[in-house]
């Protein structure tokens, strides 16, 4: 169904229970009372001359608003168009224009970031931006008194009108491998894919659910919010952006039942020198995403941390997100080894890159996946979309997996990362982990260079532990030999501070590679 009529369900069925809390500020709403926010807002957008199918952007740090406008789009048939927060004025202009964005409603100031003078400054590049609008200014103030003046009934006519295979979002990919697609996304794209992520979850009204990650992306709007509205959960904002001592103060104080994060930000609230300090004997469950999670770091957080029931997740912005999860009974060696099984009416396969073959399990091959959470396609980018799906409906992950006996999947890279090197296959991957053994060694990415016998070769660009004392290639061999297939052996070494990163926090191997080639290494 849509989001706005699946919001009034939830309403419907536990109006007093709690739906939002604001930790930074106090404020809270009831589903009846963050309805009613989602009403007035819509109504807004309506008399802003917001109709169905139009882009209405967000850029914004967290804040109930968001939250707001999240529903309120949604109600009225709008389209979502998230911007990251730490985006500036080259990116912004960018996703404006791309996705023709009409009225963008923005954050006003946070710490150095002046939303109000960044906004200004792209205003004459995008003409079809007809509206800008800063969360808690006079501006804002408006747009809500301007709702006033609009019907109610006027929201419930133009939910009535909206199917679920209708547009509702636009989410840009991360941009890993190269610049950002924008991701078109229905109600039933991401309701389902949120109802699903929770039902694994367990989520009852009686959940309480920690979001310090980020709303722009899938993660906190569509594993958070859209997860725990459609089961009667609430959802707790521990502040703007992510600051470990307050989430974990959120939790503490509200109780929390759920805590969501990537492994950094678990590793940084585990690193607190008071985290001994928090009861956080409420916590139950939540989920870890984003990228694989050390083992030592998965037994904390289950021990420490009281989550015995977390889950890996894995997915892409194509697909809702989520396409597989571990289990609530999972063992650990499954949490931290997988990322769980396929979703309910979802179908995962692992195939043959070149063939199209699905092949046999324990073999390496592309992740596959097709059902109600593939995307609509690229906006406005038909000849992108048909190169991810393919004719029977199947998107192409562009990931390398390997499904287990037991139908739990790893994922083993990116098939744009993978080396052939003098005709074998390398994984990247596999090299990296085994690198991570050495001990002048503190990061490692491993890339293919292009080589004219081999075709290409294996560089590892190292971060190492003491910078007066970088490894050599002959310490980085010799670890090596006799341990790795020869092929796998780097051949070139590549000593660095740090590496390029995408602003949610992935190593950027294009850009490794690109500069590599380049003159300033
Ligand atoms: P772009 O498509 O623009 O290059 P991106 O693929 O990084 O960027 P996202 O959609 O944010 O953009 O990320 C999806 C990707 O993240 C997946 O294709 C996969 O490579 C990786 N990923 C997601 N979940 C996991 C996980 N649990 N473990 C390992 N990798 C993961
Ligand atoms: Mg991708």
């Amino acid at each position: 169904d849509t989001i706005g009529r699946n919001l009034d369900r939830a309403v419907a069925a536990w109006p007093d229970r709690p739906a939002l809390v604001d930790a930074a500020t106090g404020r809270r709403w009831s589903y009846a009372g963050f309805a009613a926010e989602v009403d007035r807002l819509a109504r807004a957008l309506l008399a802003y001359g917001v109709t169905k199918g139009d882009r209405v952007g967000i850029w914004a740090v967290n804040c109930p608003e968001w939250v707001f406008t999240q529903y309120a789009t949604a109600r009225i048939g709008a389209v979502l168009v998230n911007v990251n927060p730490a985006y500036r004025t080259h990116e912004l202009g960018y996703v404006l224009r791309q996705s023709g964005v009409s009225l963008l409603i923005a954050s006003t100031a946070y710490k150095s970031s002046d939303y109000v003078a960044m906004a200004a400054a792209v205003r004459e590049e995008c003409p079809g931006l007809r509206h800008t609008v800063h969360i808690g200014t006079a501006g804002w103030r408006e747009l809500l008194a301007a709702g006033e003046t609009v019907p109610a009934d006027r929201t419930a006519a133009a939910q009535a009108a909206l199917d679920c295979r209708e547009p509702v979002n636009i989410q840009y990919t991360s941009g890993t491998t190269g610049f950002p697609k924008g991701a078109t996304l229905s109600h039933r794209n991401i309701l389902n894919n949120g109802y699903f992520v929770g039902e694994l979850l367990g989520y009852t009204e009686a959940d309480r659910v920690c979001l310090p990650v980020p709303f722009y992306h899938c993660f906190g709007m569509v594993m958070g919010n859209l997860a725990a509205t459609s089961h009667g959960a609430c959802v707790v904002i521990p502040a703007p952006v992510f600051d470990p001592a307050a989430t974990l103060r959120a939790v503490r104080d509200e109780g929390c039942t759920a805590l969501y994060g990537v492994p950094t930000m678990f590793i940084a609230e585990l690193g607190l020198p008071d985290f001994a300090g928090y009861d956080l004997s409420s916590l139950r469950t939540g989920i870890m995403a984003g990228s694989p999670c050390p083992v030592e770091v998965m037994k904390r957080v289950v021990g420490e941390m009281h989550m015995a029931e977390v889950a890996i997740c894995y997915g892409m912005t194509e697909t809702s997100p989520v396409s597989t999860q571990t289990r609530r009974d999972d063992d650990l060696e499954r949490r931290t080894a997988t990322v769980g099984r396929v979703l309910p009416h979802l179908e995962v396969r692992v195939a043959d890159p070149v063939t199209g073959e699905t092949v046999p399990r324990g073999v390496p091959g592309e992740l596959r996946t097709r059902g109600y959470s593939v995307m609509l396609g690229y906006w406005e980018d038909p000849e992108r979309t048909a190169e991810v799906i393919d004719g029977d409906g199947w998107m192409h992950t562009g990931d390398l997996a390997v499904m287990r006996e037991d139908g739990y999947l790893t994922i083993t890279g990116r098939i744009k990362d993978m080396i052939i090197r003098g005709g074998e296959n390398v994984y990247p991957r596999e090299i990296e982990e085994f690198l991570h053994t050495h001990p002048k060694i503190a990061d490692v990415q491993v890339v293919g260079v292009p080589d004219e016998r081999y075709g290409e070769e294996v560089l590892a660009c190292v971060i190492p532990r003491d910078p007066a004392d970088p490894p050599t290639l002959e310490e980085v061999t010799a670890h090596c030999r006799g341990r790795l297939a020869h092929f796998k052996i780097p051949r070139l070494l590549w000593v660095l501070d740090s590496f390029p990163m995408t602003v949610s926090g992935k190593v950027r191997k294009v850009e490794l590679r690109e500069r590599f080639a380049g003159p300033d290494h």
